[in-house]
């Protein structure tokens, strides 16, 4: 590290009591899929104070559907979860949308991404921060141990919802950068930073932000990447399914009539159908593990004594960027659940096809290992302020907005955030407080080395 740096690292370590004091103030402020707009409120006074020029931006819908129709979801809000009203057996477009009698879904309208822009003195490379404020709900709060919005803090641990997915990871983009600021360090980039809405489900504010033309050199986006000293290169795709199968409904004496089957029960069809699904899973992970396949609901029938009208089946399909990035990877996915599902041989299923359907999806993402330069300042960062010389990289194994920033908008992009994200969306979500702090620095050191080419 140079005299700089090694200022900038002390500065921080001075400094972190404030940090955590702000993130306690931040998880204090719920901002649950939906209601973001009071925490943007919050988070875009702080980075105006820091000294960037800060605005909220609404993300356009209309020009997300014009420019990405493959990738673009409707706006989605926390206690819906998936279920949205919304559902054609495909695609649906923004007309369809507009057509619907759900008015949340046309807009963004009082959920503003918040941009925050410093701009540098020139020759330098430019970068974008980018993190989401929105979080999953809480749950049952009964089973929490801490409040969840009450920023307790215990063995150096801040619990509450949001605290690593991703306040966790707001504060530390924001400090990185009041650190330089206050140091006086001017940077030759432009540094952006982007706290944006709906990535929980949806992606909307980050694909908002790229419709309305925001780019840079690089971006890092600040999710938890598994701990201070973890990058991610890309995120894992999912797709959203539902299979519904018909049965025939009659009462159980009448299951046969003499030698002919009469009534037939949805809940049988189920069993070969979800062993063709397993065994699609099976053959894509053959040579290594490239698909998750969660079949996560299964309801059928009404009365233990007649056979089940309907069955209908849930789940999700995350799957690794080598499966395919993009749109091209969610329609081989779709067609392979699709494929599996009516290729059963079954006179029944014959006659009475399951009708399958994509209520959401996420396209997958990996950096192009020949634009990894700001991969590269980022382990070089970790090395240098943590002394780790070897950074694991690895794909997280959810989705993120790094891949609209990636994917849609050309923007080499990575994850670096401070957190252990496995206790993401769980009961008394927790950040370790030294590892968030180590994550100020390294992120810090590395826009200064980003912007200014060192
Ligand atoms: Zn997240």
């Amino acid at each position: 590290m140079d005299k700089i740096e090694s200022q900038i690292v002390q500065y921080i370590e001075e400094h972190k009591e404030s940090y955590i004091a702000f993130l306690q103030d931040l998880i204090r402020i719920p901002s649950i899929t939906g209601y973001e707009k009071k925490a943007q409120e919050f988070v875009r006074k702080k980075i105006s104070e820091i000294g960037a020029e800060a605005e909220f931006l609404e993300p356009d819908l209309k020009k997300m559907f014009e420019k990405f129709p493959e990738v673009a979801q409707v706006p989605s809000i926390g206690e819906e979860g998936l279920d949205m009203p919304l559902m054609t057996d495909d695609k649906f477009t923004y007309e369809q949308i507009m057509a619907s009698p759900y008015d949340r879904l046309k807009s963004y309208k009082d959920r503003p991404d918040v941009i925050g822009r410093i701009k540098g003195t020139g020759g330098g490379r430019s970068l974008i921060l980018n993190g989401h404020i929105d979080t999953v709900p809480v749950g049952d709060e009964s089973k929490w141990k801490h409040d969840p919005f009450g920023g307790e803090i215990e063995d150096g641990k801040m619990y509450g919802r949001g605290t690593v997915d991703m306040k966790g990871g707001i504060a530390t983009m924001i400090f990185a950068v009041e650190a330089l600021q206050k140091l006086g360090i001017k940077l030759k980039g432009d540094l952006m930073m982007q706290s944006v809405v709906n990535e929980e489900h949806a992606g909307g504010g980050a694909l908002g932000a790229v419709a309305a033309g925001l780019t840079a050199d690089a971006a890092i986006v600040v999710e938890p990447s598994g701990n201070s000293e973890t990058i991610q290169k890309g995120s894992c795709g999912g797709v959203y399914w539902e299979v519904r199968i018909k049965g025939f409904e009659a009462h159980a004496g009448a299951r046969w009539r003499g030698r002919e089957q009469y009534g037939v029960s949805a809940n049988e069809k189920c069993a070969c159908i979800i062993s063709n699904l397993l065994n699609m899973e099976r053959e894509v992970n053959r040579e290594e593990t490239l698909m998750s396949f969660c079949i996560g609901k299964l309801h059928g029938g009404t009365y233990a004594t007649a056979s089940a009208p309907e069955c209908v089946m849930n789940g999700v399909a995350y799957f690794y960027p080598k499966l395919g990035t993009g749109p091209a990877g969610i329609n081989k996915v779709k067609k392979l659940i699709r494929d599996a599902v009516l290729s059963v041989d079954d006179p029944w299923l014959k006659a009475n096809p399951p009708t399958v359907k994509f209520q959401h999806y996420d396209d997958a993402y990996e950096l192009d290992s020949s634009k990894d330069a700001v991969l590269k300042t980022v382990a070089g960062s970790i090395a240098d302020v943590l002394g780790n010389q070897n950074p694991s990289v690895a794909i997280a194994g959810g989705g993120g907005d790094a891949r609209h920033l990636g994917n849609q908008g050309g923007i080499p992009a990575i994850y670096y955030g401070p957190g252990n994200a496995a206790v993401a969306h769980s009961t008394d979500e927790f950040i370790d407080l030294d590892d968030y702090i180590k994550g100020i620095k390294v992120l810090a050191v590395a826009v200064y080395r980003w912007c200014n080419g060192v």
